[in-house]
């Protein structure tokens, strides 16, 4: 049964639909604590049948839409995205608590990454390899089933559009869980597809609890392919319930991410890009460069200045262009930021702007340095997960090395040196999935995008993501006599 247009429902078999349970739950607006909306939670009912919708799309008109037709949708749902830009990127802004800036920049790219897919279709075949005497092999690529995708609630619309544009470019059908805070961008996307022409079941929104909703649909028989994006901890356990029954997986997990600043880089262009590095999403990032590693002679002039510009970051109302940094995603979630700035305070290190929890309403928290600070406090191993940057010493080129990957994640590193060698010598030596020479950004269509170590394994954005949602057939035969096999037959 539809429901009404104020609430939103679960998205399965191409319309909106009231939840088993009957559950909505109210989705905050972080930035107010305000309500925002209220929208339908599933449970396992609703998974199996998000899994049957995308089984059945799979067995009739979907599995047999040809690479063309596949590719023709993908770009009219981007057209579709970028008619409503608007309206998504306020959508996302308020039930992220994120600056309109940022979101805008992601509803973007989200865009661009259906065009890349679309376009990367006509990649998708197989080969024939001349094998010998009368042996024909040739292999096909064939999509790998239904997909289980889940994503967590800090970039909702655009961690989504990562794991929905190849699978469906693959032809896999579909169903996904958002974080139950953060569903409305998807569902959104969701109704966009179907408007444009994507069969109902081949795309299935599930909002719902992790533990429950999520891990069900992990295990689900009917799933093939799990593709998660989330912290290290999560994705342990969700690779555990891969196991049985066994499950082709992606992980795209957390991060501590370093920042090398030498004493010879352009320091105009380095610091306010390393204060961006990590301020960008208020630190709720997975590609945050968290730890920001400084030559000893340039440490406190570097504390200085990167405490400086912090103080001046615009913090406040999401949806004020002006506006730099929003709020974090709940005041819970800011608790644990807190909770982790004021470990390093016990373990000794200086906070040096930021560190406190104004008055007001909402799930603020300002720009926030840790100084005097080594790389094995708490603060500067694990992931934080807000707007928290640990400025650490480094010694010489070696010791940069050694502390860059002194850590047990590897995402994301950027280097800042004048010395073109001595930056393509430290890509090579840095244990992470993407390296930025003096370039703070880190993802676009075409480049890969994942981790090395608990970063997770697999790599979105980019053509070898296909693959992930592919299975690779042989077929083989002979074109002349078949030889007699060692039994005689
Ligand atoms: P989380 O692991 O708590 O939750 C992520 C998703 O998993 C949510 O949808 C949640 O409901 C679901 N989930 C929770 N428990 C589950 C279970 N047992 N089985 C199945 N699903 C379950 O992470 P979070 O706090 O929402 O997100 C932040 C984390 O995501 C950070 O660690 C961040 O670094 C990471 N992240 C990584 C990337 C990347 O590309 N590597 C991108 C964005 C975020």
């Amino acid at each position: 049964m539809a429901v009404a247009m104020t609430e939103h429902g679960l998205f399965i078999n191409g319309e909106s639909v009231e939840p088993a349970s009957g559950e909505l739950r109210d989705v905050p607006e972080p930035a107010t604590g305000e309500v925002l909306a209220r929208a339908a939670m599933g449970g396992e009912a609703d998974i199996d049948r998000a899994v049957e919708a995308a089984r059945a799309a799979l067995d009739g008109a979907w599995g047999k839409t040809p690479g063309t037709e596949r590719s023709r949708l993908l770009h009219a749902l981007a057209d579709a995205i970028t008619a409503n830009r608007k309206e998504l990127a306020e959508l996302e802004s308020r039930n992220v608590g994120k600056a309109i800036s940022s979101v805008k920049a992601e509803v973007a790219g989200a865009t661009e990454n259906f065009r890349y897919y679309a376009s990367a279709i006509a990649t998708i075949a197989g080969r024939s390899n001349p094998i010998g005497n009368s042996l024909l092999f040739y292999s096909q690529k064939e999509p790998v089933g239904v997909a289980g995708q889940i994503v967590p609630w800090n970039y909702p619309l655009l961690m989504a559009t990562w794991k929905l544009a190849p699978a469906l470019a693959a032809g896999c059908a579909v169903v996904l869980k958002p974080d139950p805070q953060t569903p409305l961008s998807v569902l959104r996307i969701a109704e966009l597809a179907a408007e444009v022409g994507f069969p109902p079941g081949v795309i299935n929104i599930v909002p719902g609890d992790g533990p429950t909703t999520g891990a069900y649909l992990v295990k689900h028989p009917g799933v093939d392919k799990v593709a998660f994006t989330g912290s290290t901890k999560t994705g342990g356990e969700v690779m555990r319930l891969c196991s049985d029954p066994i499950k082709r997986l992606t992980l795209e997990l957390g991060g501590k991410s370093p920042n090398l600043l030498f004493a010879d880089a352009n320091l105009a262009d380095a610091i306010p890009a390393s204060v961006w590095a990590i301020f960008a999403s208020a630190g709720q990032s997975c590609e945050a460069r968290s730890r920001l590693l400084v030559e000893k002679s340039l440490y406190d002039d570097v504390v200085a200045q990167v405490t400086e510009l912090s103080k001046q970051v615009k913090v406040g109302d999401p949806l004020d262009a002006e506006t730099q940094m929003g709020s974090l995603i709940s005041p819970s979630h800011r608790a644990k930021v807190h909770g982790f700035v004021d470990g390093a305070r016990a373990e000794g290190a200086e906070i040096t702007t930021g560190g406190a929890i104004g008055d007001g309403p909402g799930a603020f928290y300002p720009p926030t340095v840790i100084a005097n600070a080594g790389n094995q406090m708490v603060a500067a191993q694990e992931e934080i997960f807000g707007p928290v940057v640990t400025v650490i010493p480094f010694e010489d080129e070696a010791d940069a090395i050694r502390i860059a990957n002194d850590v047990k994640y590897g995402l994301m590193a950027t280097v800042w040196t004048g010395d073109p060698a001595r930056g393509h010598r430290i890509a090579s030596k840095i244990k992470s999935g993407t390296v930025g020479i003096n370039m703070p950004y880190t993802a676009f269509p075409g480049i890969p995008f994942g981790g090395y170590k608990q970063s997770g394994f697999g790599r979105e954005l980019a053509l070898e993501t296909l693959d992930l949602y592919l299975e690779t057939k042989s077929v083989v035969t002979y074109t002349g006599s078949r030889p007699t096999n060692p039994f005689g037959l």
